[in-house]
Parts: structure tokens; C-alpha cells; sequence
């Protein structure tokens, strides 16, 4: 496929004052674009990439799908374009995926204002203009009003903290910035670091070209088979009797995806037959319904255990060396409390030959060396290095904009102790910024289409009320915003989450604060919240006219 469908991007010259700056071209970036738009701003984009897309962009890695249901991943803000567009797999892959951001771009013409391959260095708030001061890259500087940062929770790809990488000879990728040349994997020996979703994703296929495959696991994830295949045409023909309409009930659900199998009661309610049935239900449906199938997985320690055991017995009953499965079975921690993975064949994979499983618990990685990476025990030749080690996540791409607020406060200063943000939309002390599923928002919890839409029509809906009354500036209110992270912390304290090492709690990066970053109540409770917030006159938010030098 021609990556730009149509229309290749021209670079466009940075315009100095717009009202508003749009940071990040995925789909919270475009989205925006298109809403602030409609209510007569003029908006200028800036994008590290050289095309639309984000995460769809970058992690272009053998066996990159989404794994929320492709008739639920998507845009619904155009009940033409929910109609048009088919998706021709369940779990569709990464390049139908850009296919289809390409094909949004095109048609509401939203590449036009914005600047590719340029990157935001810097933002600060000038308070005397009341305008922010947005510097990039290559060297413009673009005054705005509103600051709109759409700039992913997963955008920031890390590397292990492993010693020699300089040194290696061999060819060594990121699955999150995966090269757009071709990867020569047949009759290469491969080696993968990271077992998390986009390691389970990759491995599989991997596995198939290789000629060798070496994995490196430091902890054993949860995964459940995604059952990908062609869309159901009976299910597809019943989401599209009122296709708006369903996306519009996503909203008012906890996950932004329907409940099609969950049961709504406790595994503790259930005689031990149903319980076995159902999640033999949840293994054979995909999706990540075998967390929701009983209402009280990530609650309750014991239904937790159940679901986790299930999950063991599955791992060894796929996997035929029980020494290797015994490495594969995930330990210490609670099912679901690390993110949840979806595969094709994950477990499967290690009874190829050709695969090899390095606990690297037991024999930590040393270094990498020039030719290949040294355990504790011995040194495994490698040809290609594949990093799948994930992201600094949530937080990482926001504190990397050197954003400056009111009276020149940094926001890492703000955040040195976790981010602290009111909704995940707006932060005190940063006047007229906006966040699209910023810390202590459902965002990663949940489908990220559906909060990516509602996040930017509140703000754009805040926004015009704020040209409406004549307001030209809106800040989050401190008291407000501690009250919300207390919540965020409450909800979480009731779960199991925090009691697993995930990323969700900035645990993958050595030196962040720990803080659980999401907001865990549910979207549709989080949605009701900002309704209620936006009803009652912006609770929480002040505005004041300042005078503007437009
Ligand atoms: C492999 C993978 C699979 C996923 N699958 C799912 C799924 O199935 N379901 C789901 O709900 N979510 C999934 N996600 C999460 C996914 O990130 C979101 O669904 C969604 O694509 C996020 O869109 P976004 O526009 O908010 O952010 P992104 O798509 O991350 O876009 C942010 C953009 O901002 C740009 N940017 C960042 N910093 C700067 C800067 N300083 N200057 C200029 N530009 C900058 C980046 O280049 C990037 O293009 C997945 C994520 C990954 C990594």
C-alpha cells in the first residue's frame, strides 16, 4: 500500500499565532483538528512523524493489531464514515489501521495545517500575552491561546537499562519505532527482549521466519488468544443496524467496549462448574473478556486466584515441555494487574524447535556484547536484536514538551512526586493547556477511541464556552484537582492493580514515582463525571477574561 493514501503531506511553513497548537497526529490529534475546526479556530499541528497515524505510525512490528475489536476501535464522530469504512478482520493490523487514519485524513482534510517531522522542545506560557509559546525542532515559534497536547500515553518507546548496546555489530530494532525498511528476519537469528503485548504480539511470527529465536523474558505475562479472523458478518450486521448508536453505548460501559459475555456477578457466586465454564467461554471468545467475565477479577484476591489458575493450567496444557511452560506460567503478581495480552499462537510458539526460552531472573542479561547478549550463564549469538521493551508510559511523552506554566513552573517540577492532573484533561497552574487522556483519565483502561472522542469534544465543547462567555482563559483549580487525584488513588486502593510492577505505575522506568496513572472507576462513571462537571458550569475550573493580544 502507499502509505499516503493520497495525499502526501507538504510541509507547510509554521504560522506565528493560531488559536490553537495540536501536538501529536494520531488519532487524538486529528480528531482535534476536526472538532476546533468546527468552532472556528485556527489550529496549527505539530508532528514528530512524517505522516498522520501515532502509535500506527510507529509500531509497525510483525503481527502489530489492535486488540480491542476493530467495529469498537474506531472513529464514530461520522456516522458516513462508520458506515463507508469495513474493516476486514476482527483485530485489524497495524497497516489497515494507518490505511484507515489516511483514509480519515484525506477526507475531512486535516493534514493541511499540520507541520510533519518537526517536534515540540519546548512550551511555555507567556502570562503577560496570555498566549502559550510553542518552539520546535526546526526552530519555529508558534504563538497560541490553547494548547492542546494529544501526544499519546504509549509514543515514548524506551530501552532497557542493559549495558553495550553501543557495542553490538549486529542490527538491533525497537517495535515501537520499528524501522520502514524491511527487516531481514528469514534465516536470521533473532532475539527478543520484552514479553510484554508487543513482544506476545511479534514472537509468533518471528518465530515462523527466524532461524533461530531467542527470548528473553524478565517476567512472565498474562495472554489469552484473540480468535482473530474475518469480522462476524452477524455481529457486524447487528452493530450496524444502528452503528452511532452503539458507539454512542460504549460511552456507558467501563471499558468503552460492550459486555458480550460477561456475566455481571462474582466468580465467588457461581458453583465451580459455571465458574470453569464461563471462562473457558471468555478463552474461546478473545477480546479481554476473560478480566470482565465475573465483576470482581481485579478486586477480589480470591476470584483473582481462580481466574489466574485457569490461565496456569491453559499455559500447560499448550505448551508440551512442562519445565518451559513452568517458566511461562506469570508469578507474583495478579492476574490483570500488568496489561492484559492478546495473542495468535503466543504459548504455541515455544514448541517450535527453533524457539528458546532464557529466564532471565534466573540468569540475568550482563551486557550485550558485539556479537550478541551475555547472560549469567553464557553468551547467545544473535543477528538481530529486537528491543520490545515498551514505553515511558502516560507521563513520558507530556514531560518530555518541556511545558512551563503560570509564574514559569516546569511540569516536571509539578509531577517529580506523579502527575496530578484534574480529569486528566487539564492540569493547575498550566492555564489553557489540555490533555486527550491525560494521567489519572480511564485512557489506557480503556478502548482509547471512545475516551480519545470524548476527551477532545469536552475540551472543545470548554472551549467555546469559553469564547461564548468571554472568557480567554480556563485553568484547573488546585483544590479541585487534589480532590480528584484522592479519588483516582481511592479507586485504585480498592483493585489489585497497584500490587502489580506494571507500567501503569511507572514501574518499567527506573527513578518515576510510583503512582497508579489511570483513572480505574470505569469510562462510564469518568464520563458521567465530566458531564456532570460541564452541566454545573465547569465545577473545578476557573475563568477569567485577561485581555487578549489577538
Ligand atoms: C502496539 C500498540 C497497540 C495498541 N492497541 C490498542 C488497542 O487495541 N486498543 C486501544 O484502545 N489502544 C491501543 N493502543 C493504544 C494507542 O496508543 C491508542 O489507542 C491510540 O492510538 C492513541 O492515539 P493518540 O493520538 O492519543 O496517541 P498516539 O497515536 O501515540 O499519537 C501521538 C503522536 O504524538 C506525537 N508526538 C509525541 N511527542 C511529540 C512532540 N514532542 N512533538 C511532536 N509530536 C509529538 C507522536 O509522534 C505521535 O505520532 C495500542 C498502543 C500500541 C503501542
Amino acid at each position: 500500500m502507499n502509505l499516503h493514501e493520497s495525499t502526501p503531506p507538504v510541509r507547510i511553513a509554521a504560522p506565528t499565532l493560531v488559536d490553537a497548537v495540536v501536538i501529536g497526529a494520531g488519532f487524538a490529534g486529528l480528531y482535534a483538528h476536526y472538532k476546533l475546526r468546527g468552532i472556528g479556530c485556527t489550529v496549527f499541528g505539530v508532528e514528530a512523524a512524517p505522516e498522520v497515524g501515532g502509535t500506527w505510525f510507529w509500531n509497525r512490528y510483525p503481527g502489530a493489531r489492535c486488540d480491542v475489536e476493530s467495529l469498537d476501535y474506531t472513529y464514530s464522530f461520522s456516522p458516513e464514515l462508520l458506515d463507508q469504512w469495513r474493516w476486514s478482520e476482527r483485530f485489524a493490523t497495524q497497516l489497515e489501521i494507518l490505511r484507515y487514519i489516511n483514509h480519515v485524513a484525506d477526507r475531512f482534510d486535516l493534514r493541511r495545517d499540520i507541520g510533519f517531522d518537526t517536534r515540540v522542545t519546548a512550551a511555555t506560557f507567556d502570562e503577560a500575552a496570555n498566549q502559550w509559546v510553542v518552539d520546535t525542532d526546526r526552530g519555529d515559534t508558534v504563538r497560541c491561546r490553547y494548547l492542546i497536547a494529544a501526544v499519546g500515553c504509549l509514543s515514548l518507546p524506551k530501552l532497557p537499562e542493559i549495558a553495550g548496546i553501543e557495542d553490538y555489530e549486529g542490527r538491533w530494532v525497537q517495535t515501537g519505532a520499528w524501522p520502514h525498511e524491511p527487516v531481514e528476519i528469514a534465516g536470521k537469528r533473532v532475539a527478543v527482549i520484552g514479553t510484554g503485548s508487543s513482544g506476545i504480539q511479534s514472537i509468533p511470527l518471528l518465530a515462523q521466519e527466524a532461524a533461530h529465536l531467542t527470548v528473553f523474558q524478565r517476567t512472565a505475562n498474562y495472554s489469552v488468544p484473540a480468535h482473530n479472523g474475518p469480522v462476524d458478518p452477524d455481529y457486524e450486521a447487528q452493530v450496524r443496524t444502528d452503528y452511532s448508536a452503539h458507539c454512542q453505548a460504549n460511552r456507558k460501559t467501563k471499558g468503552g467496549v460492550p459486555s458480550r459475555i460477561d456475566s455481571g456477578v462474582s466468580a465467588m457466586a457461581v458453583c465451580d462448574q459455571e465458574r470453569q465454564a464461563k471462562y473457558e467461554q471468555a478463552w474461546g471468545f478473545g477480546t479481554f473478556s476473560l478480566q470482565s467475565v465475573f465483576n470482581d477479577t481485579t478486586r477480589n484476591p480470591e476470584a483473582n486466584a481462580l481466574a489466574a489458575a485457569f490461565v496456569h493450567d491453559k499455559i500447560r496444557s499448550i505448551v508440551n515441555d512442562p519445565e518451559i511452560a513452568e517458566r511461562l506460567i506469570p508469578r507474583g503478581y495478579p492476574f490483570g494487574t500488568k496489561r492484559l495480552c492478546l495473542d495468535t499462537g503466543y504459548y504455541a510458539t515455544f514448541n517450535r524447535s527453533n524457539v528458546e526460552l532464557v529466564d532471565i531472573r534466573a540468569t540475568p542479561i550482563e551486557r550485550i556484547t558485539r556479537t550478541g547478549v551475555q547472560t549469567t550463564d553464557r553468551e547467545y549469538p544473535v543477528d538481530l536484536l529486537v528491543f520490545a521493551t515498551g514505553f515511558d508510559a502516560m507521563t513520558g511523552p507530556l514531560l518530555t514538551l518541556n511545558i512551563r506554566g503560570a509564574g514559569g513552573q516546569s511540569l516536571n517540577d509539578a509531577w517529580k512526586d506523579g502527575p496530578f492532573s484534574y480529569l486528566g484533561l487539564a492540569i493547575a497552574g498550566f492555564p489553557n493547556l489540555f490533555t486527550v487522556n491525560g494521567p489519572s483519565s480511564p485512557s489506557v483502561l480503556a478502548n482509547m477511541l471512545p475516551t480519545i472522542e470524548h476527551h477532545v469534544d469536552w475540551i472543545v465543547e470548554c472551549i467555546s464556552y469559553a469564547k461564548r462567555k468571554g472568557f480567554d482563559r480556563v485553568e484547573a483549580d488546585e483544590g479541585a484537582q487534589k480532590e480528584w487525584a484522592h479519588e483516582v488513588a481511592r479507586i485504585a486502593a480498592m483493585t489489585l492493580y497497584p500490587q502489580g510492577n506494571s507500567w501503569y505505575i511507572g514501574a518499567n522506568v527506573p527513578g518515576k514515582p510510583r503512582v497508579f496513572m489511570a483513572y480505574i472507576g470505569g469510562f462510564d462513571r469518568y464520563v458521567a463525571r465530566c458531564e456532570e462537571i460541564a452541566d454545573s458550569g465547569y465545577t473545578g475550573f476557573r475563568f477569567s477574561a485577561v485581555g487578549s493580544t489577538e
